[in-house]
């Protein structure tokens, strides 16, 4: 088994341990997985804290570029068919058949148009003068 030398911790570690990277000398990275990874994760939090809204950008623009993969895609349908089964999504899906069966009238009767209080207010006015 081919072994390298990792620049960053200085450990001798299998080839297999260091991450793939055409365009170097070796195809492999210079830095071992680990010290890749660490160095990776660093990088992150510092931009994070130095621009969080451009690390949320990149963050959702990355998100969005997996979507559209195959794997992504995958990933999606799965998780879209474990929410199907959940309790809330079956909640959702009874308030939904039960909105459109109403439709819009369903919101608008709760409206000022309906208010029975005026007929209500009406009565004991009526009921005293005619006693
Ligand atoms: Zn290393």
């Amino acid at each position: 088994m081919r072994k390298r030398k990792c620049t960053a911790c200085g450990e001798v570690k299998a080839l297999g341990e260091f991450y793939i990277h055409r365009r170097s000398p070796g195809g492999r990275h210079a830095a071992c997985k680990k010290c890749h990874r660490a160095d990776v994760d660093a990088r992150r939090r510092r931009r994070r804290l130095e621009d969080p809204a451009d690390f949320l950008r990149r963050r959702r623009a990355a998100c969005q570029r997996y979507a559209r993969t195959a794997k992504g895609r995958a990933a999606g349908a799965a998780a879209a068919r474990r929410y199907r089964r959940t309790a809330k999504a079956r909640a959702r899906r009874a308030a939904r058949i039960h909105g459109a069966r109403g439709g819009h009238a369903g919101t608008a009767g709760h409206g000022p148009g309906t208010r029975p209080p005026a007929a209500g207010q009406d009565t004991p006015g009526h009921s005293e003068a005619n006693t």
